[in-house]
């Protein structure tokens, strides 16, 4: 099977390089499958999951919105923050989610909702993907 090289990046430093033969993202505009071979693009992504998969093995990284960029020999990943399951701290996400919809619940006016909604989105996916779930 052709592969594809891939890098997830952000502004820590790398988090996940491979080989792959497909990867699947969330975009904005819906569910992104890209093969060796793609044209070159660039896409923005949602908050969510990125799948990588190589033969059998699929590798998840939790990622937090940023962009896609496919390149003739590479694809790209570029974002905030980015997370494989080992390195996300499920104790955090858990407190960042309560924290997240406490403040969603109040019915306070100087809560800032946008922004508690994205906190909510990234402390859902960390769990889903530290639970393998996309
Ligand atoms: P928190 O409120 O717990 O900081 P957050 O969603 O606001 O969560 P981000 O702003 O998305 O956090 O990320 C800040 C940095 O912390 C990034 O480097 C990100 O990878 C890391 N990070 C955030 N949450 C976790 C987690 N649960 N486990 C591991 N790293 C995390």
């Amino acid at each position: 099977m052709k592969t594809v090289k891939v890098n997830v990046v952000t502004p820590d430093g790398p988090v996940y390089e491979a080989d792959v033969e497909m990867v699947s993202a969330k975009a904005q505009n819906g569910e992104l499958g890209i093969l060796p071979g793609h044209i070159p693009m660039v896409a923005p992504l949602q908050v969510g999951a990125v799948r990588f998969k190589n033969g059998s093995n699929t590798d998840l990284v939790a990622v937090s919105g940023g962009f896609l960029e496919v390149r003739p020999d590479q694809v790209t990943i570029l974002a905030q923050a980015a997370e494989t399951p080992a390195r996300i701290d499920v104790e955090r996400a858990k407190s960042a989610k309560m924290r997240a919809e406490q403040r969603l619940q109040a019915k306070q006016d100087n809560v800032d909702f946008k922004r508690a909604e994205l906190a909510l989105k990234r402390a859902i996916n960390r769990l889903n993907v530290t639970e393998n779930r996309y």
